[in-house]
């Protein structure tokens, strides 16, 4: 389970495979980058490389994937890796201040069959404060056999002086060809189904891999729904949508398939390039919606999604915004039956 396993990323992992040759391994670093883009993978590789009991013999540091210490860091039970992160089904999820207590009392001994005492600690950015403070401690003066590996999608979120302490990595999203490898590789699927994920996914391989394709497709069809000249034809019928859209948790994905749909109206709109389309199925109903439009009609409904997209964060009332978007959608898009 080498390197290769992560798709991209040739940037960082050539930085940490330098580091290994040279025997020139730092004691911090930060892995930045989108969520489900291969951080973590990544920070295991490298623990498993740093560990590797028979290492392969190529010129290249590397894993074997299969010793003892691979396999007990691919399962969490190398006595040489602590992973910390947040309690994931918490409302407000956190690192705290007993968590960095365990990462003290993880570093202060010799590592017992590795290299190193490695320490990764998945959304760092979810330290608080005081556990934040603490940490800076130990990032100051390391124990000389400690490695850490901080993770997060928020870099900016964490202390400058914790960011200042680590060697900054970059991740980067996959490109379409690298995402479409991937995960062809990894699951048998349409080539339709492939590509409708690495837009939806923004070529996020971890992401596309943990998502359930039924539920992302019964999703989006939802913006077909809203645009069938009956669902939002009667006053009602808006506010019930109004009421249903502002209890849908997490609120974003409502505002990312009405985006999503938009986009392949404005398309449409533009021209004949329906291979950019992302609902290769509705392209009849998209065909039909799209003759009475023009580009401006929907870069006005793109704008009036933006004003909704930023409503939770403006303590706007939802339920009203959304009835306005629904309204200047349903007249936008029926306008010639009005
Ligand atoms: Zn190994």
């Amino acid at each position: 389970m080498p390197f290769a396993d992560v798709i991209g990323q040739e940037g960082p992992k050539k930085k940490i495979r330098t580091a290994l040759t040279r025997q020139a391994i730092g004691h911090a670093y930060l892995f930045s980058g989108d969520d489900g883009i291969g951080k973590r993978l990544m920070a295991l590789r490298f623990a498993q490389a740093l560990s590797c009991e028979t290492p392969p013999s190529s010129a290249q540091p590397d894993s074997c994937g299969h010793c003892r210490a691979c396999e007990q860091i691919n399962s969490g039970t190398y006595p040489d890796l602590l992973v910390i992160e947040p309690e994931r089904d918490k409302a407000n999820p956190q690192i705290k201040v007993d968590q960095i207590r365990e990462i003290e009392r993880h570093v202060i001994y010799r590592p017992l069959l590795g290299a190193r005492k490695i320490c990764l600690i998945d959304d760092a950015d979810r330290l608080t404060a005081n556990a934040a403070n603490a940490f800076l401690k130990t990032l100051e003066d390391p124990p000389e056999h400690s490695l850490f590996i901080l993770i997060t999608n928020q870099p900016l979120r964490l202390l400058a002086t914790v960011r200042s302490r680590c060697l900054t990595l970059r991740f980067a999203p996959a490109t379409p060809d690298q995402f479409e490898g991937a995960l062809a590789l990894k699951q048998a699927m349409a080539i339709e189904d492939v590509r409708f994920l690495s837009r939806v996914c923004g070529n996020r391989i971890g992401m596309a891999l943990r998502a359930d394709l039924a539920d992302l497709r019964s999703r989006h069809d939802r913006f077909f729904d809203l645009c069938r000249s009956g669902t939002l034809a009667h006053a009602t019928a808006v506010l019930q949508q109004a009421e249903e859209f502002s209890k849908s948790q997490p609120f974003p994905d409502v505002i990312d398939w009405l985006s999503h749909g938009l986009r392949d109206l404005l398309l449409m709109t533009l021209g004949p390039r329906q291979d950019l389309l992302l609902h290769q199925s509705q392209i009849p109903l998209l065909e039909q919606i799209a003759e009475s439009l023009t580009p401006a009609d929907i870069v006005k409904l793109m704008d009036a999604l933006q004003t909704l997209e930023q409503a939770p964060t403006q303590n706007l009332n939802l339920q009203l915004c959304l009835e306005n978007f629904l309204f200047r959608f349903h007249e936008t898009i029926h306008r010639d039956a009005a």
